[in-house]
């Protein structure tokens, strides 16, 4: 690292230096020094269709020639009108208008605010509250950071930020009390009506969750009973359902959406990671007319960034959203992740100390635990949800992990690689996985 870069906290955690990236190419990356690692987690959820995607360069090329900026206030572009309407044809339901931004912190904080306007233009002025739950990480702007709920990035800045009602997340693996799945979501759902219960109504603006968990609660799914009644919590308060798809949407669950593996729809959604797949930088907010139309009304959505629906950031995620549907990446993520998935459940019969496997399509994770009975978490002075990293990326595995620090939960292990992924590559996956935890248990004596 140069002395003028600023790394990230996230640069701490990590015993190894990380060495610097030459190329990168469908699943492989390759350092300076010529070893090649698997993108096991496609980044952090983002690399979707793989690396140096040919046709996905030559359209930003072609983008390139023509214009790189043109704002938002003086033109309309092309790639950013096409988008919205491939956008609005892969979304379901009534999802159909599109307001881009440049990420997941401004996808999120974008939706909250539309949230707000949308109540404001429709004279619901009392409400402002937007509860999430906890863990969860909705993006580390001041706005985004008072719905997410992640100790080592919220508290320093907590003084800050004028902190959201949090809903516990309905981690129902670690209750081992008996309620079957369907019976555990319902109680998590009742948890959210009792906080807006008690928050008053016709303060709550919004509910914001992932619907399949991210980096904070490794993959979790919840019963399908949690998705139906939190709907229909919603919609008895008259409060609007924000779905973040950041690291769920644009394919990553098998389905464009996250959402439609249920039969209850958000009234917003945020995307950003793989909509831009690692080309540009790029998200959006996805609503019905429904909801804009009574902000339009009302003179406007008093919002926007500069590199909003950047034409060249555009025509990157039309031509990664085209690779999606022309090669049915999608339907791909969902063979491919049952595999991998199977494969992961698999190493449980090997290793003891894998406490769970959980996700959708190639949104998967294993959490590590002391105790598969109890659920209790390895010690935290282990550090394993580093060493295991350090481990696989020795290896030529890169895999992402976190430990949520004052949960229950153990560390636990994001296998998310790229939409374009084949049985060989979960061949590898599964085998460098299996070195690594070997070599962990043997470190750790486990
Ligand atoms: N929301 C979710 C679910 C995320 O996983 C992330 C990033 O990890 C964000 C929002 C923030 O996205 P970004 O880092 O692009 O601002």
């Amino acid at each position: 690292m140069t002395a003028g870069l600023v790394p990230s906290h996230l640069f701490y955690q990590s015993r190894l230096r990380r060495p610097t990236i030459a190329r990168a190419e469908g699943v492989y990356i390759w350092d300076v020094e010529g070893r090649r690692y698997l993108d096991g987690s496609s980044g952090a959820m983002v690399s979707n269709i793989g690396h140096s995607n040919p046709r996905v360069l030559e359209a930003m090329r072609e983008q390139m020639n023509r214009a790189t900026f043109g704002y938002r206030l003086h033109f309309e572009n092309e790639p950013a009108e096409q988008l919205a309407s491939v956008i609005a044809d892969l979304c379901p339901g009534d999802l159909d208008r599109v307001f881009f931004v440049s990420g997941g912190s401004e996808a999120t904080e974008t939706a909250i605010k539309l949230a707000r306007s949308h109540k404001l233009a429709v004279g619901e002025t009392t409400r402002w509250k937007v509860i999430s739950r906890a863990p969860s990480y909705h993006g580390c702007t001041l706005g985004a950071l008072a719905v997410s709920s992640y100790d080592p990035l919220t508290e320093p800045f907590a003084p800050m930020m004028r902190e959201m009602p949090k809903v516990p997340a309905p981690r129902c693996y670690l209750d081992r009390d008996g309620l079957d799945p369907e019976q555990a979501g319902l109680r998590y759902a009742e948890m959210l009506r009792d906080r807006i219960l008690a928050e008053g109504p016709e303060s709550v603006l919004a509910f914001m969750m992932e619907p399949v968990g991210g980096a904070t609660t490794g993959a979790l799914v919840a019963p399908d009973s949690y998705y139906r009644r939190t709907r229909e919590i919603c919609d008895e308060f008259g409060i609007l359902l924000i779905y973040d798809e950041v690291m769920t949407g644009v394919g990553r669950t098998g389905r464009f959406l996250a959402a439609e593996h249920w039969d209850a729809m958000p009234d917003i959604v945020a995307l950003a990671k793989g909509f831009g797949a690692g080309y540009a930088p790029l998200g959006a907010v996805v609503a019905p007319q429904r909801i804009i139309e009574p902000v339009l009304d009302a003179g406007g959505f008093a919002h926007g960034f500069t590199y909003a629906g950047n034409p060249l950031a555009c025509a990157a995620g039309l031509a990664v959203t085209r690779e999606i549907v022309a090669h049915d990446l999608m339907g791909n993520t969902a063979r491919i992740g049952d595999l991998l998935k199977a494969g992961m459940e698999g190493l449980m019969a090997r290793f003891p100390f894998i406490g769970d496997v959980r996700g959708k399509g190639l949104l998967l994770a294993f959490e590590l635990v002391a105790d598969r009975q109890t659920m209790a978490p390895l010690p935290a002075h282990l550090d394993a949800y580093v060493r295991l990293v350090d481990i696989a990326y020795e290896r030529g595995l890169i895999i992402y992990s976190r430990r949520t620090r004052g949960g229950r939960e153990g560390d636990h292990f994001m296998v998310c690689p790229p939409m374009i992924s084949d049985e060989n590559h979960v061949d590898e996956i599964l085998g460098k996985l299996t070195e690594s935890l070997q070599v962990l248990e043997a470190q750790l004596n486990l």
